[in-house]
């Protein structure tokens, strides 16, 4: 089994300053280190995860992201004791092949909508903010809600993604309200970039 930690590192309890630097770069987070370890331990009770390579685990609310490599969903999905105790420990499991480009794995989760655009921005700190634009008429057919997306997308991709229905902004009841989280964000951003 290929992890986003040696295994090696998991063994002896210690991070080599390879994966040392990757954790400080924010490649790779303790949360893969942890879910590595739990993983590589059920490898002796199901030999058949030797061929499998994740990529990256993550948790979105009561959901676990895991990112494997391309044709290695199955290898997971055929062992359904190891599915079931991974939910059981770790929530819904969503797993995705291959490496994550923002428009494939948002489309994988507005099916069968598609998006109105993406705008990403990088702030100063290097750090990268995606918008997401959805139509309002499509809110209906997204088993979503823009919370769950943000959360769900933001963890797989490792980055900032948020989503916004296109019509949000024209409600004429929300002209005296506070502005709302959206404009702030985009507001914020333009600033910084000055
Ligand atoms: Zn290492």
């Amino acid at each position: 089994m290929r992890l986003p930690v040696c295994n090696f590192d998991i063994e002896s309890d210690m991070l080599c300053p390879n994966c040392q630097a990757k954790l400080d770069r924010g490649e790779i987070t303790e949360f893969d280190i942890q879910f590595s370890k739990w993983l590589l331990e059920k490898e002796k009770q199901y030999p058949s995860l030797d061929g499998l390579t994740l990529r990256k685990a993550a948790t979105a609310g009561s959901r676990l992201i895991l990112v494997v490599n391309k044709k290695n969903k199955e290898i997971l999905l055929a062992e359904e004791a190891l599915m079931q105790e991974i939910t059981d420990e770790y929530g819904e499991i969503i797993i995705i092949e291959g490496a994550p480009k923002l428009r494939r794995i948002v489309r994988e989760f507005i099916t069968p909508a598609n998006e109105v655009g993406v705008n990403s921005l990088w702030s100063p700190d290097g750090t990268k903010e995606n918008i997401v634009m959805l139509r309002v008429e499509d809110r209906e057919r997204i088993k979503y809600d823009n919370d769950e997306l943000r959360e769900i997308i933001s963890a797989i991709m490792g980055e900032s993604v948020l989503f916004e229905y296109q019509d949000d902004r024209r409600k004429p009841e929300q002209d005296n309200e506070e502005p709302d989280a959206f404009d702030e964000k985009m507001k914020n951003l333009t600033e910084r970039r000055f």
